[in-house]
C-alpha cells in the first residue's frame, strides 16, 4: 500500500487501531528496507557523457505557443538502466515539448527528419534547467534539420485537466472555505488529482456544489489571461495564490480564468469552454487533514458517460426495453419480496404438514417418543420443524437426515431438554458419532446439534443406529 500507492503509514496504523489491531512497525521497516534495496538495484544505471553537436547552452521552450517546430539537436547522451534498458536523452536548440513539472506530466510526441524517418519521444523532463527528451533510438541524421512534434491529443487532454485543476482549487476555497490550500496535484492526460487541506469528508452536496462551480466556469467560456514574466508582487496584487514551500523566481507567470489566478508554469486552454465538462470520480483521505479529489474532463467525461449509457441500455434490454428502467427495477424488487413471502408461507405449510406426518410416525420406546427419518427440508426448515414438534412433547428424541445434493448430507438431532437432562442424553454426542457415517462432523448443545458430511450413502445406517442412544 505504501510502496505502490503512497498510502501513508500513520493512516494505516490509525485504521488498524480503530479495528483493534496494531501496526507491526519493525516488520514494516524491514520490508521497506528490502524494497528500497530492490528498487536501488532496479535503478542501477550508467550514464554516458554528453556528445555535443552544437555549442548552444540556452534551450528555449516554445511549447506555450507551438506544438511543433523545426529544431536542431545540440547534444545527446546514452543512459542504460535495468528498468528501461538503453535510452537516449536529447537536447535541442528550442523545443515545444513541455517537461514534467508543476504536477503536469511531460509531453510525448515524435521527431521527424527531412526523409520522413521518425523517432518517438517517450517522455520529457527538466534537469538543471535543461529540457531533456527521452527516446529509444537516436535520429538517423543527427546533424540535419528535424521537426519536433508534440502529441496534440494527449497534450490537449492534459491541458484541459490542468486548467480544470485551477478551477477546482478555486471551487474548493469557495465551497468549503479559504482554509483549503493545495497540498499536491498530478495532471495527466487521462485524469487529474488534487490534494488539499480539509478536516472532513466532503458531503454529496459539497461535491455537487464543487462540480457545479467548475462546470459553470467552463460553460461561462472564460478566456485565458496569461501574464508571462511579471514581478512576483504584481501577481500577488492580482490575487494570485503563491504555494507555501514552492520556489519562485524573480519573475513569475500568472494564469487567470475569471477570478481564478495562479502562479503556474503549466499549459492551459485558451478558453475554459475547451474543457467541455468536469466530473469528480472520487474523494477520499490521503493523510489526516488531507483530502484527495480525482476528476476527469473532456474526452474522458464523454467516455465515462457513454460507458454509463451503454450499461443503461444493457439494463433496459434485460428489462424488455422498459421505457422507465427505474420503475421496472422497483417493480421487480416488489415482485421478488412478494414471491419470497409466498415461498416462506409455502415452506411453513409444508413444515406444518410434515409435523403432522411425523407425529403419526413417532414410536414410543423406553418412555421416549422417538423417530429417525429422512426429510426434504433445508437446515432452517428442519430446525423449525424440530422445535415446533418439541413444543408438544417433553420426551422427544428426533434424528433428521437430509441430502441437499449428491455429495452433501446433514444430520440434525433434537432431544427434549427435560429428557436430555434427566437421562444424560447428548445430541452433540449423537451427531458427532453418527456424523462419521456420512464422512463429516459437527456438534452443538445436548438438546440440539447438527453435523454436515459428504457421504449421503451413510444416511440409512445413521438413522438405523440412532435407536442405540435410547438406553
Ligand atoms: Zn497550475
Amino acid at each position: 500500500m505504501y510502496d505502490t500507492f503512497g498510502f501513508p503509514v500513520d493512516l494505516t496504523a490509525l485504521i488498524l487501531s480503530e479495528k483493534g489491531y496494531t501496526l507491526d512497525e519493525k516488520g514494516f521497516q524491514e520490508k521497506l528496507q528490502k524494497q528500497k534495496n530492490r528498487s536501488r538495484a532496479a535503478s542501477e544505471s550508467s550514464t554516458e557523457d554528453w556528445t555535443v553537436l552544437v555549442d548552444d547552452t540556452v534551450e528555449e521552450f516554445i511549447g506555450y505557443d507551438a506544438l511543433d517546430a523545426p529544431v536542431k539537436l545540440t547534444r545527446y547522451r546514452k543512459v542504460t538502466s535495468k528498468k528501461d534498458g538503453e535510452m537516449y536523452q536529447l537536447v535541442f536548440n528550442l523545443t515545444p515539448f513541455y517537461p514534467e513539472g508543476g504536477g503536469q506530466v511531460g509531453d510525448k510526441g515524435y521527431l521527424e527528419d527531412i526523409h520522413g524517418d521518425v523517432v518517438y519521444i517517450l517522455d520529457t523532463k527538466k534537469e538543471n534547467n535543461v529540457i531533456i527528451h527521452f527516446t529509444k533510438n537516436l535520429p538517423k541524421r543527427i546533424n540535419g534539420d528535424l521537426k519536433a512534434v508534440v502529441d496534440e491529443k494527449q497534450r490537449h487532454r492534459t491541458t484541459c485537466n490542468h486548467s480544470a485543476t485551477h478551477l477546482l482549487h478555486q471551487a474548493l476555497r469557495e465551497v468549503l472555505g479559504t482554509h483549503v490550500t493545495q497540498k499536491g496535484s498530478a495532471v495527466h492526460s487521462k485524469y487529474l488529482r488534487f490534494d488539499f487541506s480539509h478536516f472532513s469528508k466532503l458531503t454529496l452536496d459539497e461535491l455537487q456544489a464543487v462540480e457545479d462551480f467548475v462546470n459553470a466556469r467552463i460553460s461561462g467560456k472564460l478566456p485565458l489571461i496569461e501574464k508571462r514574466n511579471i514581478p512576483m508582487q504584481q501577481a500577488i496584487d492580482d490575487g494570485a495564490i503563491a504555494l507555501f514551500g514552492e520556489k519562485y523566481g524573480d519573475t513569475v507567470r500568472a494564469i487567470k480564468f475569471g477570478a481564478s489566478v495562479e502562479l503556474c508554469g503549466g499549459t492551459h486552454v485558451k478558453n475554459t469552454g475547451d474543457i467541455w465538462h468536469f466530473k469528480i470520480k472520487s474523494e477520499g483521505a490521503v493523510a489526516s487533514g488531507i483530502r484527495r479529489i480525482e476528476a476527469i474532463t473532456n474526452d474522458a467525461v464523454k467516455d465515462f458517460y457513454s460507458e454509463n449509457n451503454k450499461t443503461l441500455f444493457e439494463i433496459k434490454d434485460l428489462l424488455n426495453n422498459a421505457k422507465e428502467p427505474t420503475k421496472a427495477v422497483l417493480k421487480l424488487q416488489e415482485e421478488n419480496t412478494s414471491l419470497q413471502k409466498q415461498v416462506e408461507q409455502l415452506l411453513a405449510e409444508k413444515a406444518q404438514n410434515l409435523s403432522g406426518e411425523i407425529k403419526n410416525q413417532l414410536q414410543e420406546i423406553n418412555g421416549v417418543q422417538f423417530l429417525a427419518t429422512k426429510v426434504d427440508l433445508d437446515a432452517n426448515g428442519i430446525k423449525n420443524l424440530a422445535f415446533t414438534l418439541g413444543k408438544d412433547y417433553q420426551n422427544l428424541f428426533l434424528l433428521f437426515a437430509t441430502n441437499p445434493s449428491k455429495d452433501k448430507a446433514m444430520l440434525t438431532c433434537y432431544i427434549s431438554k427435560e429428557l436430555a437432562n434427566e437421562r444424560g442424553y447428548d445430541a452433540g454426542k449423537v451427531v458427532r458419532e453418527l456424523g462419521k457415517l456420512i464422512h463429516g462432523g459437527g456438534g452443538g448443545q445436548n438438546f440440539f446439534a447438527t453435523a454436515g458430511g459428504k457421504n449421503p450413502g451413510g444416511i440409512p445406517k445413521a438413522l438405523e443406529e440412532a435407536k442405540n442412544y435410547l438406553v
